[in-house]
């Protein structure tokens, strides 16, 4: 491959056939914002449920060398010619050399030739595409009084997460519960920015107060008991996206409407495979949100449903960011570029 060059920001709009565009993560931090993120994301939300976008299976190994876990996501979306993949994986060692433990990289393709047309760092946007799948389920389905939102968890995600969140309605208050509660500053500073109060609470406190809540964690067990959960509160589902992971109640499912990004993926690796191994729910009763957007399956039905958001991660959604990062990139004169020929 010959070495990537920086072409002049009026150049980068007049690529040639068979140039590749290298996005770097800086870049992609620079050029898509939360509100970018958000548009990509509820467009292949509702492609999907058009059947205008599809996700191929998931390729996920541990490669028994630095105790990895290495896998592909990929798909095909039709509506916003998106063809690509993101491959990565969890290197829990990273930290020591002063590197991210989550590192992905996107590759994308043009869906009429094959031939590859970007690469694109993939650690940010995961997290922005993470942070808009529930901010997009805020969008359709949490009451739209909703004054007090729930954070369980404050890891790596659960900034983006909070940040993308208060955009989707006028909070007045901000309840946040960790498992070491220090690391709940961070969301702290957060409120402190929006100029809303936060309290650290136990976890039956803030299914009392919460209107919205978002669980974000790596939890293999109920953190969110049923009778916690206040009427009418719309709970997004985020850190559940392998088998053996759990974040609330099997019992919450039965007595609510339950939504998800994909439902092949939900009842297999998303919250709601505790609910339906354990005969609480039926696959017929979980709706794409996608079906939500395009308007051809109702969302929240009455103010005191309770709604489940079952965010389970798609490879579609990082494509879709991603592509996304690389036209602004483009735009704003800020890709490297090169050719395999
Ligand atoms: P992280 O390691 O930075 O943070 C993990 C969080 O989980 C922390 O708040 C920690 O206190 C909490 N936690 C860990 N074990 C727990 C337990 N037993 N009980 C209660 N809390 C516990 O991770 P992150 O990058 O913030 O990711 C959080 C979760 O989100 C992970 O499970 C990750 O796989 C998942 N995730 C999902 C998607 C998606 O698309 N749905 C995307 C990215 C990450």
């Amino acid at each position: 491959m010959q070495t990537a060059e920086t072409l002049p920001a009026n150049d980068q709009t007049n690529l040639q056939d068979g140039d590749i565009v290298i996005v770097p993560e800086a870049v992609c931090q620079d050029v898509i914002g939360r509100d970018d993120a958000f548009k990509a994301v509820e467009a292949v939300f509702a492609a999907m449920a058009k059947r205008d976008a599809w996700n191929f299976p998931v390729v996920r190994e541990a490669l028994g060398h630095e105790g990895a876990l290495y896998g592909f996501k990929s798909g095909f979306d039709k509506a916003g010619m998106a063809l690509g993949l993101k491959s990565g994986g969890y290197w829990p060692n990273n930290a020591a050399r002063g590197l991210t433990n989550h590192q992905s990289t996107v590759f994308l393709f043009d869906p009429d030739t094959g031939r590859v047309k970007a690469l694109v760092g993939g650690n940010y946007l995961t997290a922005v595409r993470t942070a808009a799948a529930s901010s997009v389920s805020i969008a359709h389905l949490a009451r739209q009084d909703a004054k007090v939102i729930g954070m369980v968890g404050a890891g790596h995600q659960s900034t983006f997460q909070l940040r993308a969140a208060l955009e989707q309605r006028k909070f007045e208050k901000i309840v946040g519960w960790n498992l070491h509660a220090p690391a709940l500053a961070k969301l702290a500073e957060i409120a402190k920015e929006a100029g809303l109060p936060f309290e650290a609470v136990e976890r039956d406190r803030l299914g009392a107060e919460a209107d919205v809540i978002i669980t974000i964690t790596s939890a293999h067990e109920a953190l969110l008991l049923k009778d916690w959960i206040k009427p009418g509160a719309h709970i997004a589902c985020m850190g559940t996206d392998t088998k053996g992971k759990q974040e609330i109640d099997p019992a919450l499912f039965p007595a609510a409407a339950v939504f998800t990004d994909e439902i092949a993926q939900a009842v297999t690796i998303g919250e709601a495979q505790h609910a339906i191994a354990g005969g609480l729910l039926q696959e017929d009763d979980i709706t794409a949100i996608g079906d939500v957007i395009n308007g051809d399956q109702p969302g929240r039905t009455s103010e005191d449903q309770i709604t489940i958001f079952d965010g389970t991660g798609v490879g579609l959604q990082d494509l879709a960011v991603a592509s996304a990062a690389a036209d602004l990139a483009v735009k704003a004169g800020r890709v490297q570029v090169t050719r395999l020929i």
